[in-house]
């Protein structure tokens, strides 16, 4: 079958699950912990963001370098793990199907601090489906992070697979583009259907529907093949 030759990259927050907000809380206590000053990422633009960026920028609203950023990363991961203990994270619907139908040559592609990854997918029962990736440690924006996620891929799985992305964000969609390689979209996070039609041709309203799937990533595949 095509999809045999697609190497999945998939990112995690709004696409393989739902923190609850974890990170977004657990950032917001980090930054007071080591700055003692409150904060909130209140109408940052955060979706698809990496959290190194975030966390900069989240030091930056409340007067502080942005260097401090390595700082805040070792009580934000505390704070995370306690935040993910007490309220949970969920699988999205349909995420297990999808991981079997797309097969085993996957890695991340997140901007999620490379811990931060772990944790949420650990606490989703999703920690023994990824060996690696690319994450938001190394990078401010995501097509770096998703050359890493690429590099990764092939090392473990074989250099002639074709990368493609499935995402939730205009930003999943933006590094596709930048990198020229397929992005499937899912309308499970923040973003709608028409929202992500926007900037992708290939959109599904979920992951629920495994014949849809399965027609996302072949649709992907063929146009992997027609621009690789
Ligand atoms: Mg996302």
């Amino acid at each position: 079958m095509a999809i045999n030759d697609l190497l999945v990259i998939w990112d995690v927050d709004g696409t393989l699950l739902d923190a609850k907000g974890a990170g977004h809380r657990a950032l917001a206590r980090a930054i007071e912990e080591v700055t003692g000053k409150s904060t909130s990422l209140a109408n940052m633009d955060v979706a698809g963001q990496s959290d190194r960026l975030l966390l900069e920028l989240a030091l930056r609203r409340v007067g502080k370098s942005p260097r401090l950023w390595e700082t805040v990363r070792a009580a934000y991961e505390k704070s995370l793990d306690q935040e993910l203990s007490q309220h949970g994270s969920d699988a999205l619907p349909g995420v297990m199907e999808a991981l079997k139908i797309l097969g085993p040559a996957r890695v991340l592609g997140t901007g999620n601090l490379e811990v931060g990854a772990r944790l949420k997918l650990r606490h989703a029962g999703l920690g023994a489906h990824f060996q690696g990736g690319g994450y938001g440690d190394r990078h401010r924006t995501r097509a770096p992070l998703i050359r890493d996620a690429i590099k990764v891929g092939r090392r473990l799985f074989g250099r002639r697979l074709l990368p493609v992305i499935i995402g939730d964000t205009p930003r999943d969609a933006a590094a596709a583009r930048m990198l020229h390689i397929p992005v499937v979209l899912v309308a499970s996070g923040r973003f709608s259907v028409a929202e992500l039609r926007a900037h992708g041709p290939i959109v599904l309203s979920g992951l629920q529907d495994p014949a849809a799937v399965l027609g996302a990533f072949t649709q992907a595949e063929a146009s992997a093949r027609r621009d690789g």
